[in-house]
């Protein structure tokens, strides 16, 4: 499957890691859009967030409790943070690999864009 996040978690290519453990890789965005940017993504191959089944209910809820977690160890929990998911062509998804976006560092606007 030519996947670049599955690349990633086989380190086909190497990510610059911020967290990893047995389900979920975390890893600085190469593009961005704040001071802090990481996408959190399951190892598991999920295209979308469509496609996120039963028994993935767990996995989801780990990439939030990531995102939390890093958000405080990275120091700007308190202040507050943006956490996004995009799916498919309207919601600007570019990689069909389900990722949780972790932004923070900066004051963001609503609604987005
Ligand atoms: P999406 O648009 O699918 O919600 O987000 C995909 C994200 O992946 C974008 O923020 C984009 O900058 C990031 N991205 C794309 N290619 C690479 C890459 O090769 N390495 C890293 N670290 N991020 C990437
Ligand atoms: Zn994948």
């Amino acid at each position: 499957m030519d996947c670049l996040f599955c690349k990633m978690v086989n380190r086909d290519i190497e990510p610059d890691i911020v967290y990893e453990d047995d389900h979920v890789l975390a890893f600085n965005d190469i593009n961005p859009q704040a001071p802090t940017h990481v996408l959190i993504i399951p190892k598991k191959h999920i295209a979308t967030l469509n496609d996120i089944e039963a028994g993935d209910l767990a996995l989801v809820g780990r990439l939030q409790y990531t995102a939390a977690h890093l958000a405080r160890d990275l120091g700007f929990a308190e202040d507050g943070y943006r956490v996004v998911m995009n799916c498919n062509d309207h919601g600007g998804q570019s990689v069909y690999h389900v990722h949780m976006h972790l932004m923070g560092g900066r004051r963001f606007t609503w609604p987005a864009g």
